[in-house]
């Protein structure tokens, strides 16, 4: 599992309704296009908050 870096719910990479956008090098997944609109805007804000590794709480 992933975790969606705007909201903090984990998700299934292979069914993220909100689809993946690689910032950095890393892959970020989001449970919804309102999240994935909401990273767009400050992506670095978002990825700063945390490594979104799989697993994490
Ligand atoms: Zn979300």
């Amino acid at each position: 599992m992933a975790t969606d870096p705007v909201c903090l719910k984990p998700i299934n990479p292979h069914t993220a309704r909100g689809g993946m956008i690689w910032f950095k090098g890393a892959p970020y997944y989001f449970c919804s296009e309102g999240c994935k609109d909401r990273f767009d805007v400050n992506p670095g804000w978002y990825a700063a908050r945390g490594p979104v590794v799989p697993g994490a709480p």
